[in-house]
């Protein structure tokens, strides 16, 4: 075997797939189960050796669900295949090849026989001055716990505040962005910072101040406007509020700016306004893009130009039979892993290929203090119900035993016990402490 790359098994042929989330692991398990083992192996490959358990990170920021019971062991997939740790740097189309690094092995590649990309994408930080410095981002396990470690340090800060100016800045939090993260944040945020305060009889929970700042004139445009109204009008009677038809221009240390030239002044921004692609993507000239950069394909899930090579989930562009392309969801990226593993099936043994077709069968928002939105199957539900079925939904979908009673456990520690504010030390440290501006390293 030649240094620097990892050939399969003697007379085997490889699936590779890129990225152990929602789509990637549903595609290597399935493809694990469908080709024979005898003749293929089949390679996952993660940066991290687990998968993320996206729609439950809110409820990690605002503490109610421990960190690692959010995760999911990508080796629980692949009982058959073979699991690396390792970033992908680079893909090398004509000669199927995709080079990795790791912190021991700066440069090796592997050979494929067909490659199935489900990238993920990443959070869309527009130029706006000061936004990487400063704002909080909610798309890692680190950038949870360290969103509910900062939120008990601005409480600890606020409770010795002499000056009511600083306690309104420290207890005021900004959040970007009024889709499913950014509505979900606010809520279950404010909960868990309103419950802390109990912790601390300095604090009245009436002085935390969440806004939720958005570009269009509604909230949730992927629901229906009569469940986003009942989410706007709930969240307004427990004291959220809303800058609507406004853009933040300008994030600083110790506030944001709005197009309207309004300053909100917070130790908290947090961005949760879109996702950009992957930028493995637009580093590799080969792959074919759409105009904002995501993998074209095929209605079968083939990139365009080629027959060994597919991509799926946030990463791709899949049209619809509307030609539009599908929804950036769980649902979707789970659903084409499992049908990607299918077509390759067909295409190894030489069956015509089907194209993907998906039906939403609905979307749910939690909104905090025991309440949601919900549309499924044609049906509208809020409050109480919304949030119980919500509970139920995500518990189901939730891989492994093991995690499935982790988080109900919980969950029910959460309903019976209060917020144990304590700090880990995971938070950003500011110019407060070292005059300069910067950021932890977050490490769990
Ligand atoms: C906070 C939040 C809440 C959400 N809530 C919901 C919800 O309630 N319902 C819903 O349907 N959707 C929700 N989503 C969206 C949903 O999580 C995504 O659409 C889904 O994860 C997409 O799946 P995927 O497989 O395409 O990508 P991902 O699940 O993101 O997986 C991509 C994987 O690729 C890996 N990777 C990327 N680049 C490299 C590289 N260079 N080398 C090695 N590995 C790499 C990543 O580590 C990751 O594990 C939410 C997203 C977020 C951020």
């Amino acid at each position: 075997m030649p240094a620097g790359c990892v050939e399969a098994d003697v007379g085997k042929k490889r699936a590779i797939v890129v990225g152990a989330g929602f789509g990637g692991s549903s595609a290597a398990a399935r493809l694990a189960r469908l080709l024979p083992p005898r003749e293929w192996e089949v390679v996952l490959v993660d940066r991290n050796n687990y998968l993320l358990f996206y729609p439950l990170l809110p409820e990690v920021a605002a503490g109610t669900l421990e960190p690692r019971h959010v995760v999911v062991p990508a080796r629980s997939f692949l009982p058959r295949g073979r699991f690396v740790c390792a970033e992908v740097t680079g893909l090398d189309l004509r000669r199927r090849r995709i080079h990795l690094a790791t912190e021991d092995e700066p440069a090796w590649s592997m050979p494929y026989d067909h490659l199935v990309l489900a990238l993920g994408s990443v959070t869309r930080m527009p130029p706006v001055p000061g936004l990487r410095e400063h704002g909080f981002e909610l798309k890692t396990i680190a950038d949870a716990a360290s969103l509910r470690d900062h939120g008990i340090s601005l409480l600890e800060r606020a409770s010795i505040a002499k000056d009511p100016e600083l306690r309104r800045e420290l207890l005021r939090v900004v959040v970007v962005g009024a889709n499913f993260t950014g509505v979900e944040l606010a809520g279950e945020y404010q909960d868990f910072l309103r419950d802390a305060c109990r912790a601390y009889p300095e604090l009245d929970p009436d002085e935390v101040d969440v806004v939720v700042v958005e570009a269009r004139s509604r909230i949730l445009p992927a629901l229906p406007e009569s469940l986003a109204d009942y989410a706007k009008a709930h969240l307004e009677r427990r004291g959220l509020r809303f800058a609507t038809e406004r853009t933040v221009v300008r994030v600083g240390r110790r506030g944001a700016e709005l197009s309207d030239g309004t300053w909100l002044a917070s130790r908290t921004v947090a961005w949760c306004a879109g996702i950009a692609p992957n930028p493995l993507i637009g580093g590799c000239d080969d792959l074919p893009t759409n105009e904002m950069g995501y993998i074209r394909t095929h209605p079968d899930l083939r990139v365009e130009g080629y027959d060994d090579v597919w991509a799926i989930g946030d990463s791709a562009f899949v049209p619809g039979e509307d030609g539009q392309g599908y929804p950036a969801t769980a649902q979707v990226a789970s659903r084409q892993g499992e049908h990607v593993a299918r077509n390759i099936a067909r295409a190894v043994t030489g069956r015509s290929l089907a194209p993907f077709s998906f039906r939403s069968r609905g979307a749910l928002a939690a909104l905090g203090c025991r309440t949601a939105v919900a549309e499924v199957f044609g049906l509208r539900i809020a409050g109480f119900p919304a949030w119980f079925l919500y509970r139920t939904v995500y518990l189901l979908k939730v891989p492994t035993l093991g995690r499935k009673l982790s988080i109900v456990t919980d969950w029910t520690v959460d309903l019976f016990a209060k917020q144990m504010p304590v700090q880990l030390g995971l938070h950003r440290r500011s110019s407060e402490q070292n005059g300069a501006v910067r950021q932890d390293e977050v490490r769990l």
